[in-house]
């Protein structure tokens, strides 16, 4: 969904938004009952039920303090591919609850995205990104995350 204003190549060479630590963990992405039930079968992977959809069991780091999502594979990346959750195609663009309004962030951890012009970031979401992200969000309200002030706003729902 944000091929366009960030190219997969880029994403493919990171992958710092599949690897959580426990201060970012909350920020795992929020899968459906399929990708779920793919996940458990293939990977293993623990799920607990969060509103309409499901959040990793994170049960252990490993010895450097992390997490790796259970989809990332070390060779080709994300395993679900097409299926990859709502957040992550969105990453790291971030909606959030700011007092009583929706807000769309952005996470700073992104150097790719968050070195861009802000009039860029915003641009790119007024063409069409934010209405997606915020009708979305209707129906899968267990994607608004609570407000976190290290994410700048960008755009708040009219
Ligand atoms: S589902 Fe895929 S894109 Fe999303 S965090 Fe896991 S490996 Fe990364």
């Amino acid at each position: 969904m944000i091929k366009k204003i960030l190219d997969g190549k880029t994403c493919a060479e990171c992958r710092l938004c599949c690897i959580f630590d426990r201060y970012d963990v909350w920020e795992t992405p929020v899968f459906d009952e399929s990708t779920k039930k793919k996940l458990e079968s293939i990977r293993n992977a623990e799920f607990i039920k969060k509103d309409g959809g499901y959040i990793f069991k994170v049960k252990s780091f490993d010895e450097n303090g992390l997490f790796t999502c259970p989809a990332l594979d070390s060779k080709i990346g994300c395993i679900l591919k097409d299926e990859k959750p709502f957040d992550c195609r969105i990453w790291p663009y971030r909606i959030m609850k700011v007092g009583n309004n929706r807000a769309i962030t952005i996470a700073n951890i992104c150097d790719a995205m968050y070195n861009k012009p802000l009039s860029e970031l915003v641009d790119f979401l007024k063409s069409g990104l934010a209405s997606d992200i915020f009708k979305y969000a209707d129906v899968h309200p267990e994607i608004v995350k609570p407000y976190d002030n290290s994410y700048p706003i960008l755009l708040i729902e009219e």
